[in-house]
């Protein structure tokens, strides 16, 4: 068994995109599992958007990491040990302890995966929780209806590669997508299904918005100029679904909001926001779904995958940049 193993820390609350002097790799001690607990081989690191907000000091609907202690999100791993009769060596399982290599955790703390009809990475994407976040945001928040025009943005990352076919399967009219290169547009209309799709460098997204609307449901995963450009084009009466503001992630200072927010009032539309761990109770109708669409081969997915603990850090900003097509992911 291992005895020491690598981590990386928060060594500095960034301002801006961060970079890696906000981060150290630190080799520590690793101790054998008490009573209860297992020591998990991880395979493969999440990498998230909302680990972002977590790195500054401020009151959210998470803590803020701590400085100098490791980060955390999801990980899928190995046990190579137990002290818990729930898990065995072999198992592979889900748990939070990810951003390193290994990880001591009591086993209730641990979920054991099935990996023989999937591979335990969709774990983190497309069964996981991008993908209960698509679920939840289309089913519960914007309570989508069949023959809806349904708009994704952020459409061929990991929410909003799952939203877009999620949409289609519940009988959505058309589904329109905006993503940030025309190999992920491509992607979207010619394998995921999407009716239409656009890059939004192309043009203000409320010019290329214009000849899809009105839209009944907008799943907004970026916020800013997309919200804007939605709301012009939102049915009377529409629903947002407000899933995450990637494009302000980053900003150094709150940026202005939509500049037509009376038009929710005029539309009388519904701007919901949400955080799919409010919304558990959705989970068994996500498997059963989501389980029975990917056996049939209705929901597709991609992964991004980096290698290695090193490129956690390129990972991470790689998602401000659009360097992932689906889930993008650290591999171990
Ligand atoms: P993605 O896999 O979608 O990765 C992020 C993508 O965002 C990039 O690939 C990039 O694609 C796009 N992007 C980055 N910067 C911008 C920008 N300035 N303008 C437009 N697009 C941009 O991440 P996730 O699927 O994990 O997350 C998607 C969204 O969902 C995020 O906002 C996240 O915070 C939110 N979220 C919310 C949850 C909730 O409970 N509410 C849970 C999980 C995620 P491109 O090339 O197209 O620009």
């Amino acid at each position: 068994m291992p005895t020491h193993t690598r981590e990386i820390h928060l060594s500095a609350r960034p301002s801006g995109l961060p970079g890696p002097e906000h981060f150290t790799i630190v080799e520590v001690d690793l101790p054998d599992p008490g009573e209860g607990e297992v020591l998990v081989r991880n395979t493969f690191l999440s990498v998230d958007p909302y680990m972002r907000g977590r790195m500054n000091d401020v009151k959210s609907y998470t803590p803020p990491f701590a400085l100098d202690a490791p980060l955390e999100g999801g990980a899928v791993g190995v046990v190579e040990q137990s002290s818990s009769e729930r898990l065995h060596p072999g198992d592979t399982v889900l748990h939070m302890a990810g951003w390193r290599e290994h990880a001591v955790l009591p086993a209730a703390h641990a979920r054991r995966l099935d990996t023989e009809r999937v591979p335990a990475s969709a774990y983190l994407g497309v069964l996981g929780m991008p993908g209960l976040t698509a679920y939840v945001g289309l089913t519960r928040i914007a309570e989508m209806r069949e023959g809806d025009t349904v708009f994704v943005s952020g459409a061929a990352g990991a929410v909003g590669s799952v939203a877009g076919q999620v949409a289609r399967l519940l009988g959505a009219g058309k589904v329109v997508g905006s993503a940030g290169t025309p190999e992920k547009v491509a992607w979207l209309v010619d394998e995921l299904g999407f009716d239409a799709a656009f890059d939004y460098h192309d043009g203000p997204v409320a010019k290329q918005l214009a000849q899809h609307a009105p839209i009944d449901v907008y799943f907004d995963n970026v916020g800013g100029e997309h919200l804007e450009g939605a709301i012009f084009h939102m049915a009377d009466f529409g629903r947002i679904a407000a899933c995450g503001a990637i494009a302000g992630y980053n900003a150094e200072a709150p940026e202005p909001g939509p500049r037509n927010l009376m038009m929710v009032v005029a539309k009388r539309l519904t701007l919901r926001g949400f955080i799919v761990s409010d919304h558990q109770e959705a989970a068994s109708d996500f498997y059963r779904d989501a389980g029975g669409w990917l056996a049939a081969g209705d929901l597709v997915y991609r992964e991004t995958f980096l290698d290695g603990l090193d490129s956690m850090i390129d990972a991470f900003r790689g998602l401000y940049s659009g360097e992932n097509v689906g889930k993008m992911l650290v591999r171990l």
